[in-house]
């Protein structure tokens, strides 16, 4: 029989039963290619199972044995199906184990007294019994296929309503008979590589002998996925400097007067970075830069004098922040720098269309070139008319996609690109997410802050907290006390927020405390964070609304309540906001009674102020979907790949992109060509693909 190739559509072929095909379909699974890239969930070692359990645990057990009896009860509106099941080889003195369905009556007709069932759960004690809820579980038959479902390692698949696992998995052992394997294009270049290419990696995959293997192909497969984001990231990076593109070299003029009337002297990463970005500016290709700092490491100069240099050069410049508030500050500092100077600048947000320099026609004569602008990223997206637009930069957003920047750079003047993002994160997402970007990075603060010292401190502690608080607010310091907000309850919130509220203003007063959270409307909010900054209110006490980026250097102490609830990037963010001026800071986070694991999360921030390793412990903790948030929507999807236990191959697959396109930089030898236009069809790389 002459193999299929993999594009074959799964509807033509007469051993896909008709009635599984529209559940493959839900599962996006249309042709054989799609079928083998299917890949499984987890293993289950079906040569040797667990014994039944005696005691509960949070590790799910795998166990096989015969179902003594099932029952079916109702209690009111609860339908409950029972399946006892035995350890056949245990003897008479183990206990038989209760699996357990709530309301969910079709599985009464998949399992009847005597079959034998494997089945993966989280055993449970309930009035004395061991019992698995809702486990999952598979029928093993003695037919023809046995060998395909038992005794080996056992590929778990994700099926669905209509599909059970063990004919999925019939389905992809056959696909692996009938395919032209050899046609699915394996991008790694093998050359370059160390590590030999697995011949087998398709079966080894679905139906490993044993998990050394399973890894190693695993493996493989994820380099083919991560060397094909690579090489469409430097291939996008490359195409981008490439495309337009204009000299902007400034004069160096303005910028000279800006920084000798500064306060302070630059940091050394400061000028670094500075010099880097100048550089890229002043060449004939497209900057396109990402800016990582820390809060507070004094990004928003950076982008001053990036801006500075575009408005000599005779180009408009605009920043663009991600809220009001935000926007605000920038606005007034740079006014507060560059009035003196004469230099325009503009507010532009589209709440307040524009709000210009009021004192700007006492400048009009002696000003040239266009404005610096600043405004709300929303503007970007609102079609707002531009002139000469020679930079544009983006700033705390780290929740942009890759194809979000692409839509950013598609205008005309090919504006230089400046992304800056407060959140560290770590390298293999960086690599990943703003992978056709240049990076720079702000290592050091700025000297002559205080010290942010961080206390981790059980609830039972707050009357000393408050004496200590108090003592502060009377020596002129002012603070942010900060709780948690869930978005799915949001009037209780409401009601936990207001009274917190009060238990404070009365534990403090007479000192003045604001409360901030997400339902204050923005002119209101606006309000608010201008008393503070000028010292009319002493404490804030806000959800996490104090957003990134927010500057009041006089806020020494935060308090963060039920810190647990946090993440622990969102809590180094928040304690970015104290630690800004001379004084010594104390970020004190409360918990209630928080042992091990919960502990130890926190005492990572009395530990560390070094916001990459924070990123990182927050990654190992809860992986990227949470440190990310949205930003996940930006990361294309990596098929087995996992970028914490990845992150070699990632870095590997990088340097290697990064060699074939310095070979060949418009890919057109016809292998890379090739790789290059599978990866853009694939499904596997949709966010990458535009632009
Ligand atoms: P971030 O990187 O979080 O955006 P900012 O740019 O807002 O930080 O800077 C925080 C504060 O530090 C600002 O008040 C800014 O004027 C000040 N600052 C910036 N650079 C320096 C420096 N080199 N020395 C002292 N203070 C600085
Ligand atoms: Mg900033």
């Amino acid at each position: 029989m002459s193999l299929l190739p993999p594009s074959t559509l799964l509807d033509g072929l007469p051993w896909v039963p008709p009635n599984r095909k529209p559940a493959l379909r839900r599962l996006g699974i249309l042709t054989l290619e799609h079928l083998l890239c299917h890949f499984p969930r987890r293993y289950e070692d079906r040569r040797k199972f667990d014994h039944f359990p005696d005691v509960p645990s949070e590790t799910p057990v795998c166990l096989y044995g015969l179902v003594n009896k099932t029952n079916y009860k109702r209690f009111g509106p609860r339908r409950i199906f029972e399946a006892i099941l035995e350890d056949e080889n245990a003897g008479v003195l183990s206990s038989p184990l209760t699996l357990r369905w709530y309301n969910m009556p079709w599985i009464q007709k998949m399992i009847q007294g005597g079959d034998r069932l494997v089945v993966f759960g989280k055993p449970r004690e309930r009035s004395k019994r061991m019992v698995i809820e809702h486990p999952e579980f598979e029928v093993i038959e003695d037919d023809g296929l046995l060998s395909l479902h038992f005794d080996r390692i056992t590929p778990v698949h994700s099926a669905g309503d209509g599909l059970p696992v063990d004919v999925l998995r019939e389905l992809i052992h056959q696909s692996l008979e009938v395919t032209d394997l050899g046609a699915i294009p394996r991008l790694w270049p093998e050359r370059m590589s160390q590590e030999a290419m697995l011949p087998d990696v398709w079966r080894a995959v679905h139906f490993p002998v044993d998990m050394t293997e399973c890894e190693a192909a695993r493996r493989q497969l994820v380099r083919d996925v991560f060397f094909g984001i690579q090489l469409i990231l430097g291939f996008r990076r490359a195409a981008i400097k490439k495309n337009g593109g204009f000299e902007r070299p400034g004069t160096g003029s303005i910028w000279r007067r800006v920084a000798e009337a500064l306060p302070f002297e630059l940091t050394d990463s400061q000028c670094a970075v500075m010099q880097e970005i100048s550089t890229d500016m002043a060449m004939p290709s497209r900057m396109n830069r990402l800016l990582q700092g820390d809060v507070g490491s004094g990004k928003t100069l950076v982008a001053l004098r990036a801006m500075i240099q575009a408005h000599e050069s005779g180009w408009q410049a605009a920043l663009m922040a991600p809220t009001q508030i935000l926007a605000d500050q920038h606005y007034l500092n740079f006014r507060r720098i560059l009035d003196p100077l004469g230099i325009p600048v503009v507010l532009r947000t589209s709440s307040r269309r524009e709000e210009s320099l009021p004192s700007s026609d006492l400048f009009a004569s002696n000003t040239t070139g266009p404005a610096l602008i600043v405004g709300t990223h929303a503007l970007l997206f609102e079609g707002a008319e531009f002139e000469r637009l020679g930079l544009v930069v983006i700033d705390e957003q780290h929740k942009f996609g890759v194809l979000q920047r692409a839509q950013l750079i598609e205008r005309a003047d090919a504006p230089d690109v400046l992304v800056m993002t407060a959140t560290p994160i770590p390298r293999t997402i960086t690599q990943t997410l703003y992978g056709d970007l240049d990076i720079s990075l702000l290592k050091d603060r700025p000297a002559g802050r205080g010290r942010i010292v961080t206390v981790v401190r059980e609830v039972e502690k707050l009357p000393a907290i408050v004496d200590f608080l108090r003592g502060a607010l009377v020596a002129g310091r002012q603070a942010y006390i900060v709780y948690p907000l869930i978005e799915e309850s949001e009037k209780l919130d409401l009601k936990a927020a207001t009274s917190e509220f009060e238990k404070w203003r009365a534990l403090l007063a007479p000192a003045t405390v604001g409360l901030l959270h997400g339902r204050i409307d923005a002119v209101a909010k606006d309000a608010m964070m201008r008393d503070f900054r000028e010292g009319r209110l002493s404490v804030l006490v806000a959800t996490t609304v104090i957003e990134v980026g927010v500057d009041v250097p006089n806020a020494t102490i935060m308090i963060i309540e039920e810190a647990g609830r946090f993440g622990l990037s969102q809590m180094h963010q928040l304690r970015g906001r104290i630690g800004r001026g001379p004084e010594k800071s104390w970020c004190i986070l409360l918990h209630n009674g928080a042992t091990g694991p919960a502990l130890e999360k926190l005492q990572v921030l009395e530990n560390t102020l070094d916001g990459f390793a924070i990123a990182e412990a927050d990654l190992r903790l809860r992986g990227p979907g949470d440190l990310l948030g949205t930003a996940q929507t930006g990361l294309p999807s990596l098929g087995l790949g996992d970028l914490l236990r990845d992150a070699d191959i990632m870095a590997e697959a990088r340097g290697i992109a990064w060699q074939v396109l310095g070979e060949d930089p418009k890919l057109e030898n016809p292998i890379h060509r090739q790789m290059k236009d599978y990866v853009l069809t694939n499904a596997v790389s949709q966010h990458l693909s535009a632009g």
